[in-house]
């Protein structure tokens, strides 16, 4: 049995390479050793960490970098939600725009219902999920339709419904997030974007426009977008593109992405480009047409076929790229962390800031 105790002296080293000649000196207060593991915080002593502004150089290959794989997989298998709102008042195009976006018959209000399909005249809200599948990424599309906004005579509050429901599912989330038995994963109905059609009147935005985001975009990340951008001509366009700018910027509207939230320069750089050509114009189809032998979504005119996807024609593509392809991960982290971080302070808040929501409720509710 003695044998098996080695004497300090000739104990073997801990496997972990030696201190590099140009790191500094432990500070004389530092309790532990040279290696810097086991207590010290400076990061410059931990060697292979490459610490930039210590000047340490990497001296073996750690694997850090693989959390970047092991993020993929984990998204790969769990997938992810993505919940889009679409408001504006009958017939711009809403559903027509959403299944051109997601390049199927995602909303079931589409122009491709039958005509005898009565649009509601006061805002109900439907909310319609898909699964998509793209590369082995799965994604839990949501649609959240607003048939019947601004429809009415007299629209006032009318966006009382829609911020109703946006609330509804923070509070949802938040009913979850403060269970003791809280699930791993909480299903996510919160709105992370809401698309908001703009009649393309040329002339400037209607009070109910204003009205509307300036409630909701303190809830909400909206996405304004002038539709049927096809029935204005190239200078009409941008003349109404840059009032509505203007209008927007004179009510002190905040649209996404939201310059207070620029994370750093080269974020506000390449947001600073987007907002710049914002609200994008848009056209929306669901049909397709074969131009210069290639199928393309498009919209048949006695002049030609107004190509979707073309960027000389309209600016679906980079309305598509923008929501999707670079920001749809900002727009779930914004509302996450901004909106429904001001809902949930707010809410327990008002609660005492102790007690949990759920004490509210009847147990049985509570535990359902
Ligand atoms: P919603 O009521 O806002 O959902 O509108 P729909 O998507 O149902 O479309 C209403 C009508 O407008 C349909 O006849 C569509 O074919 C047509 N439409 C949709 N998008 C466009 C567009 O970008 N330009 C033009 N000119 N018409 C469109
Ligand atoms: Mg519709």
């Amino acid at each position: 049995m003695s044998e098996s105790i080695v004497p300090p002296e000739v104990r073997p080293k801990p496997a972990v390479p030696a201190k590099p000649p140009h790191v500094a000196a432990p500070s004389p207060t530092a309790p532990h050793g040279p290696s810097g593991l086991g207590g010290g915080v400076g990061v410059d002593r931990v060697p292979g960490l490459g610490h930039s502004g210590g000047g340490s150089t990497l001296l073996g290959y750690i694997g850090i970098d693989t959390i970047i794989e092991q993020m993929r997989k984990k998204t790969m298998k769990a997938g992810f939600d993505f919940n889009i709102m679409i408001v504006g008042h009958s017939g711009l195009g809403k559903s027509t725009l959403v299944n051109t976006l997601f390049k199927s018959q995602v909303s079931r209000w589409s122009s491709g219902w039958g005509s005898e399909h009565k649009i509601p005249k006061t805002v109900e809200i439907k909310a319609v999920s898909h699964v998509i599948e793209e590369g082995g990424v799965k994604m839990k599309l949501t649609v959240i339709d607003t048939p019947g906004f601004g429809d009415q005579i007299n629209n006032e509050n009318c966006w009382d419904p829609i911020s109703k429901y946006i609330n509804e599912q923070y509070e949802k989330f938040l009913k979850e997030e403060v269970n003791i038995a809280r699930k791993k994963r909480i299903p996510d109905t919160r709105v992370h974007c809401c698309l908001y059609f703009i009649s393309p009147t040329g002339h400037s935005l209607r009070q109910l426009d204003i009205e509307f985001m300036k409630h909701l975009s303190r809830v909400v990340n909206i996405i304004p977008v002038i539709a049927k951008s096809d029935t204005m001509t190239l200078d009409e366009k941008n003349e109404f593109k840059h009032r509505v700018r203007k209008e927007l910027e004179t009510h002190g509207i905040e649209y996404y992405p939201q310059n207070e939230f620029d994370d750093d320069m080269e974020d506000k750089n390449e947001n600073d480009k987007i907002r710049e050509t914002m609200p994008f114009a848009v056209v929306g189809s669901d049909k397709e047409f074969q131009v210069n032998g290639k199928r393309v979504l498009g919209r048949k005119t006695a002049w030609g076929v107004v190509e979707v996807e073309n960027p000389n024609h309209c600016e679906f593509a980079l309305l598509r790229d923008f929501l999707i392809r670079s920001h749809l991960q900002d727009l779930k982290e914004v509302t996450h962390n901004i909106h429904y971080e001001t809902y949930r302070a707010r809410r327990l808040n008002d609660n005492g800031g102790l007690h949990p929501i759920s004490l509210n409720l009847q147990p049985k509710e509570f535990w359902d």
